[in-house]
């Protein structure tokens, strides 16, 4: 049976305590403190761990200090550990815009000063990476992987929000190595972008970030209708038949999923339940996975394809 991988990921953000007002201006998404911040990731991995999939954390620098055993604990027990910036939450406030604003002398700056905290933190380097509002522009993959990042899920394809240096229209769907000329393209480097999924089939002027794009997986997401949004990505993907079609969610750390009758509990419920139903009506099996293997997978498949080459 053709199999479908599923990644379940959380932008981990400071609590509001971390954050200034400006900061919290820029985006206001975020949990009050670090109890209210455990508490929603905890049960965010305990609920998708029940349904069989694990979890990727991307977290801001000051969240890997907070929570350094939390997130250390939840590795042991299978979930994969990103890095996550919005500029304007680092400590300092130094610095006023989103990640594709910069230049690449700056966004090095800015990520490798946040890489360094979030090290120091965990005891482990960095490799995996996720911008705020998916900001991005055509130096932001190049940067990454001079700083010895391996892979990430930085894109939201179809996404037009420049308010927040977010421009993702006619990006690639589906994981690819990146291209460090050009970021919606397909490319050739060693560093692997995993989108998030889109629903190509809901076009929306007033997204969840009220950004001009598609419906998709973010589970907070109140106006989404999130079966419909699983039940398009599946059979898109099965119809496409691409070798490395996969089913990618988004949420935030100041989400209760502790409660069963929390919105965002019952949209992850609804998520959850649909990916099953809509994988069995096509014939395709739901697996877990994270964006270090699916990086890594990719990888190695695309080296055998080129070996392969070679010798035809
Ligand atoms: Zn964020």
């Amino acid at each position: 049976m053709q199999e479908l991988s599923v990644m379940f990921t959380m932008d981990c953000e400071p609590a509001k305590i971390d954050v200034t007002a400006y900061g919290s201006m820029m985006s206001a998404s975020g949990p009050d403190d670090y109890q209210e911040s455990e508490r929603s990731i905890r049960a965010y991995v305990a609920t998708v761990k029940q349904a069989g999939f694990s979890t990727t954390l991307f977290a801001h620098p000051e969240v890997a200090a907070a929570h350094s055993q939390l997130l250390l604990e939840l590795q042991d027990e299978g979930a994969c550990l990103g890095l996550h910036v919005h500029p304007y939450k680092l400590k300092g406030g130094r610095y006023q815009h989103d990640l594709g604003a910069y230049s690449s002398p700056a966004q090095r700056q800015i990520l490798r000063e946040a890489s360094d905290v979030w090290e120091e933190a965990l005891g482990q380097k960095a490799t995996y990476f996720r911008a705020g509002y998916f900001s991005a522009n055509d130096f932001t993959f190049g940067v990454l992987k001079e700083l010895g990042f391996k892979g990430g899920s930085l894109s939201i394809p179809g996404r037009i929000l420049p308010e927040h240096c977010s421009v993702w229209a006619g990006a690639d769907p589906y994981p690819h190595r990146a291209h460090l000329g050009f970021r919606q393209l397909r490319g050739d480097s060693d560093f692997i972008e995993i989108p998030v999924s889109m629903d190509f089939e809901r076009p929306t002027n007033r997204g969840a970030a009220n950004e001009q794009g598609y419906e998709w997986l973010y589970i907070p997401a109140e106006r989404y209708e999130h079966p419909e949004i699983v039940r398009h990505i599946v059979q898109r993907v099965h119809a496409e038949a691409h070798p490395h079609g996969v089913i990618v969610t988004d949420t935030h750390n100041d989400q209760d999923y502790s409660q069963g009758d929390h919105p965002a509990r019952v949209n992850l419920d609804l998520t959850l339940r649909s990916i099953e139903r809509c994988c069995a009506e096509v014939g395709v099996r739901p697996v877990g996975a994270t964006v270090a293997r699916l990086c890594d997978r990719l990888r190695l498949e695309q080296k055998h394809e080129g070996t392969m080459g070679l010798g035809g």
